[in-house]
């Protein structure tokens, strides 16, 4: 897994923020989800045009009618309410294995999941479980000793840091397992938050610093005191957001890939003792590391020669209390969750506790709660209708790249090795991970979490030079999301994520190709979007496209670029301007939706003719052409917070549900045809985008 890098997914995999209830009463029993239906026709709003916003014609009367639940930031058709769903029926499982363990596996899981549950226990505890940690940081003397503190905290499982150390594929050498160090330290969404001078910003930042001067006061440190750490904290903050790549630069991997050696980090760094560090966090010796952002490390540097002992010390205990401020008694949740929840994100209420501890057992012991899950919860034959959908996307793609007009033979004859080369992981790890290793204790909530930290670093530590191992995943069975991997070139699909309203037995082909067939084609075209083309067939960072062909390529890729900055993501609303989409942060992602849409749309083509039927039959009044286009519409029908918006135009990388829906419908002619549009009209402009 590579740190680094955001894999390209298919959603935000951070469905819920910072929250949960103490005050929940424990017995309150949580009430199971429906199901969701594939093609929904109370859905639409009929009174819209579909040529003119088929966003709105397929999801309007849904969005009128689906206000955003108090306890979310954002609710979707697809994703929220199916991860609703699954998360209801793993709460299920760990609530009896809490109870009554039959296995090893569920008194692990349970015990986790029971201590997270004992908000009693949390409240006596109080601070009490951080104070060694607060010993070692109030023992820091001098920035020199910097090295020792960071590197003895993350070795107890704190994850407490400044930057980022782990283990990755070698981005040139796919084979290859090396170290690797990155920025990191910020504590707010993104860098422009402590950079950006607009009005909007100076209030967040204002509304920053009296939520952590109260997170010190609850911690005990006289008010004037408090202030003056978080001052500091946010000094220190703004430093390092100074000194970090943006998010849009980060995605292009010559700017995150830098082999250096140690001496050579060394010389960006002087006054952090990096062999010191690394003998901390017991990582086997090394000579050469990947700095993804040498920058940082540079400016690191001016801030530790500059910055005062005590300014240190607020960062670290400002850092120890918000990585678990959910996770302490109430006072600190409800201060964290003010300012975390609903200042930033604008959701009303904590997330229920259930549903907090649920998603933090599957966290830490994802594949082996993930076990017990698919046995109940992913039949064999969903498995198999799998293979035939990937086989029939990955057939299309290969007849897509051939007709492509753009690509020379040579280039055309690369893509399809490469193409040939992807490999596709379904449902869930042929191996299990062993968890024997994990200490778990019923009644010590933050000691999980540290062990479990623990863990998972040892785990990652342990990949350096070892052969790769292609069987791993990077996302738990119940998962509702998809990604793909550029160093492994492989395509992966949770369990979670295969079943309505992606894919249902139930229905016509052609609701299922535009729901999960679109997703494979997603998947299937990050291979070959600005980021994933960069990358061989063996997952190394190497050019394969000629360079007429590349040229060719940037300039269809600045189209989408380009046609998706013109697109409104938040519209205005009081004091606060509309926002403009970045179309180069969201550029994979865009160019992964338009080709998902056109090679399911050919893969539906060639299996409705193998049995006798065309896109114009008739079910339900819809033409099938139709109900692919709004089976593929419905999955992103969504309503969020204007905080969730606003931040989300920073922060993610895919584009919000309605230009998913538009953006690609009008790249695509057979969308126009479908609905007897006429040229000119928005969704069949006279000129679009194509990439593949
Ligand atoms: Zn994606």
């Amino acid at each position: 897994m590579n740190c680094f890098r955001v894999l390209p997914i298919l959603i935000l995999t951070t469905l819920t923020t910072f929250a949960q209830a103490p005050k929940e009463p424990n017995s309150a029993k949580p009430v199971p989800p429906a199901v969701v239906k594939s093609f929904d026709p109370a859905a639409i709003d009929k009174s819209a045009d579909p040529c003119t916003d088929f966003y709105q014609y397929a999801c309007g009367s849904w969005t009128k009618s689906n206000p955003i639940p108090s306890d979310q930031t954002r609710w979707m058709r697809s994703f929220v309410q199916v991860n609703e769903r699954n998360r209801y029926l793993l709460w299920q499982e760990l609530d009896t294995a809490a109870a009554h363990p039959t296995s090893a596996l569920e008194k692990q899981y349970g015990n986790f999941f029971a201590a997270c549950m004992d908000t009693d226990l949390i409240e006596k505890k109080g601070l009490e479980p951080l104070q060694p940690v607060f010993k070692q940081i109030d023992a820091l003397k001098d920035a020199h000793k910097l090295a020792s503190l960071v590197g003895e905290l993350e070795a107890e499982g704190s994850t407490v840091t400044i930057f980022n150390f782990g283990v990755e594929q070698d981005d040139k050498d796919s084979t290859k397992q090396i170290a690797a160090i990155g920025q990191s330290g910020l504590s707010l969404p993104d860098r422009d938050y402590y950079l950006v001078d607009n009005a909007r910003f100076q209030e967040i930042r204002k509304q920053y610093i009296a939520h952590v001067t109260k997170m010190f006061t609850l911690g005990g440190d006289a008010p004037e005191k408090a202030a003056r750490e978080a001052a500091a904290v946010l000094e220190i903050e703004t430093a390092l957001a100074k000194a970090s790549t943006s998010r849009t630069d980060l995605r292009d991997p010559a700017n995150r890939y830098h082999i250096y050696t140690v001496a050579d980090l060394q010389k960006l760094t002087p006054e952090f003792d990096y062999p010191l560090y690394f003998k901390d966090i017991k990582v086997r010796s090394f000579e050469t590391l990947n700095v993804a952002t040498p920058d940082f490390f540079k400016g690191l540097e001016e801030l530790i020669a500059k910055e005062p002992i005590d300014s240190w010390k607020a960062y670290f205990r400002w850092h120890t209390l918000h990585s678990v401020a959910s996770d302490l008694p109430k006072a600190f949740f409800d201060e964290n969750f003010a300012f975390f929840g609903q200042t930033l994100a604008g959701q009303k209420e904590p997330t229920p506790r259930w549903k907090r501890c649920t998603s933090m057992t599957d966290g830490a012991l994802g594949e082996a709660v993930g076990q017990d899950w698919v046995k109940k919860n992913f039949p064999p034959a969903a498995k198999a209708s799998m293979d035939q959908l990937v086989a029939s996307l990955e057939k299309s793609l290969g007849d897509d790249i051939q007709t492509l007009p753009w690509m020379t033979d040579a280039t055309k004859k690369a893509a399809e090795e490469k193409l040939a080369l992807i490999r596709n992981k379904i449902g869930y790890p042929e191996k299990w991970r062993s968890y024997e290793a994990l200490k778990v204790e019923r009644g010590d909530l933050l000691g999980n979490l540290r062990r479990s930290s623990v863990f998972e670093n040892d785990w990652n530590l342990d990949h350096l030079g070892k052969p790769v191992d292609e069987k791993e995943w990077g996302m738990t069975p119940p998962t509702v999301n998809a990604y793909y991997d550029p160093s492994f070139n492989d395509i992966n699909f949770p369990a979670g994520i295969l079943q309505p309203p992606f894919f249902d037995f139930s229905v016509d082909p052609a609701v299922n190709f535009g729901g999960i067939g679109v997703v494979i084609g997603h998947e299937m075209t990050h291979g070959f979007d600005d980021e994933g083309s960069q990358y061989d067939g063996h997952g190394n960072l190497r050019e394969w496209q000629t360079a007429e062909d590349r040229k060719a390529f940037t300039e269809r890729t600045d189209c989408v670029a380009n046609e998706y900055s013109g697109f409104e993501a938040v519209p205005a609303q009081g004091d606060q301007p509309a926002l403009k989409l970045n179309g180069k942060l969201t550029l994979g992602e865009n160019t992964a939706d338009n080709g998902g849409l056109r090679i399911a749309y050919k893969a539906l083509l060639e299996t409705l003719a193998a049995q006798g039927k065309s896109v114009n039959d008739q079910i339900g009044g819809y033409t099938e052409a139709q109900r692919y286009f709004l089976g593929f519409a419905q999955v992103w029908c969504e309503n969020k917070t204007e905080q969730t918006a606003r931040q989300e135009v920073l922060t993610n990388p895919h584009s919000p549900g309605r230009w998913r829906v538009n953006g690609t419908v009008q790249n695509f002619d057979q969308f126009g045809k479908a609905f007897g549009c006429k040229q000119g009209q928005p969704m069949l402009p006279a000129h679009s985008c194509r990439v593949w």
